[in-house]
């Protein structure tokens, strides 16, 4: 067996004191990142205009293969000039202006002391000028430019040749998450497209006799399917390709149809419901029947059972196999554990090497009380008072409750060992949405 393909026995078999009814949530996420850890080399890359890789992941590193800006040049509108042509602090000098020089436009007269060109942002610095006086200070007589030589310094206003980008210098590292910053990076280097990882891809379905899609009838004793949904909106967020399997009933031969066709299909399987010890629930029986799945309790609220392991991808080789997360039901466990446990694996196996989640501090608005040997994670929302930034823990933190999700935007994180946190004690926090697209 490959690296790649590390199964969770072998992973667990070096751990001591593995208990999988009491895994921290510190222990579950280093052995998930394991299992994970070398899934991105087999994953491959593909080239893509620069337009798309925005949110994708570089796959080799970028070296500068021109200097940026590819020559030394005006920073302002003014005049360019040998600095040396300035003999005195306070003079006022008379420069014979020898002509214009535009932004595109090369000016090619050896231009000599007590002469100057007048030069358009961005345009080559003349031949001998090393200086721009802004066009603001300068006046125009006679053909001469005057001005007073203490508003300028040697080299003002004149961007020098590399000082962006340097000719065989470091641009971008492998496994960075391409922002909108890098694309322009790279665009002005003049290449036209990059190497990135190839996309995830990720199916997910939904466990449950009384789940119902929205749009269908809800008989009674029925509830509507709001995991599908979240889970569909968390991972278009990231450089995957999604398939939705819709529902499962709570049966073995479907559920196992269901996970053999996804295995099939996708590098990754994210269940919801169905984990538990609950009567109907055989997603455990036939997850384990199909790989090496471990199911934990682990110590945490929201979201204690969670199922993590690989499973074999139907009429392949033994070693081909696909990640599974297999995720309580309850919506609000479904995110957090998603958010905990299933981001940073994914950020990994597409090869972003910043993939831990990325905690900021902040004092709390008022004391809060927890069970001590279990990490919570509460729905809360940053305040502003008085310039500071406070966080506020929401009143309500059932599970189920998934309104409360999104009135919130981040999760405050009360650690397993802690019991009392007092008003102004500083908390780690997890902010939702724009700032969690790549990790720490
Ligand atoms: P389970 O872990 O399957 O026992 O589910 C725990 C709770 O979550 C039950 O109340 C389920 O009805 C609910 N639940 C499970 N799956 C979903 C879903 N896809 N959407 C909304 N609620 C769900
Ligand atoms: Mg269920």
């Amino acid at each position: 067996m490959t690296e790649v393909n590390k199964s969770i026995d072998h992973i667990i078999s070096c751990l001591s004191g593995y208990d999988p009814d009491s895994m921290s949530v510190s222990g579950a996420l280093d052995i998930i990142l394991e299992l994970t850890r070398e899934y991105c080399k087999s994953l491959g890359s593909e080239f893509v205009p620069l337009t798309d890789a925005p949110g994708r992941v570089l796959f080799n590193d970028l070296i500068s293969t021109l200097d940026v800006p590819a020559q030394d040049n005006a920073a302002m509108d003014g005049y360019a000039f040998a600095y040396k042509s300035l003999r005195q602090e306070n003079e006022t000098v008379k420069l014979k202006i020898r002509g214009n020089v535009s932004a595109g436009e090369v000016m090619s007269d050896e231009i000599i002391l007590g002469e100057c060109v007048k030069i358009m942002t961005g345009a080559k610095m003349p031949n001998m000028c090393d200086t721009v006086i802004p066009q603001e200070f300068v006046s125009i007589s006679n053909g001469m430019a005057c001005f007073t030589s203490n508003f300028v310094k040697e080299g003002d206003n004149r961007r020098m040749k590399g000082e962006d980008l340097k000719f065989g210098n470091p641009v971008l590292q492998r496994g960075k998450l391409l922002s909108a910053a890098d694309v322009g990076l790279v665009a002005s280097l003049g290449v036209p497209e990059i190497e990135v990882y190839k996309k995830l891809r990720v199916g997910f379905f939904s466990t449950g006799n009384e789940i119902r899609s929205p749009g269908q009838e809800l008989e009674e004793g029925c509830i509507y399917d709001s995991n599908r949904y979240t889970m569909s909106a968390m991972l278009n967020r990231l450089p995957v390709d999604v398939i939705d399997f819709g529902v499962a009933a709570d049966n073995p031969r479907i559920l196992e149809e269901f996970f053999q066709n996804a295995a099939s299909k996708v590098d990754l399987i994210v269940t919801s419901g169905g984990v538990s010890v609950g009567e109907s629930d055989f997603t455990k029986q036939v997850m384990k029947s199909l790989g090496s799945v471990e199911f934990w309790k682990i110590a945490m609220r929201p979201g204690r059972p969670m199922a993590v392991g690989k499973i074999k991808k139907p009429n392949e080789a033994d070693s081909m196999q696909t990640m599974v997360f297999g995720l309580p039901g309850n919506p609000v466990a479904v995110m957090v554990t998603f958010f905990i446990f299933v981001l940073p694996a994914i950020r990994q196996m597409v090869g972003n090497t910043r993939y831990l989640n990325k905690k900021l501090k902040f004092p709390l608005i008022t004391s809060i009380k927890k069970k001590k040997g279990r990490t919570e994670f509460r729905r809360g929302s940053l305040v502003s008072m008085n310039g500071d930034i406070f966080v506020k823990v929401q009143e309500n933190q059932g599970s189920g409750i998934l309104r409360s999700m999104s009135e919130a935007d981040c999760l405050v994180i009360l650690e397993h060992d802690e019991q009392t946190y007092e008003a102004g004690d500083k908390v780690s926090v997890l902010i939702f949405d724009g700032l969690q697209e790549s990790g720490e």
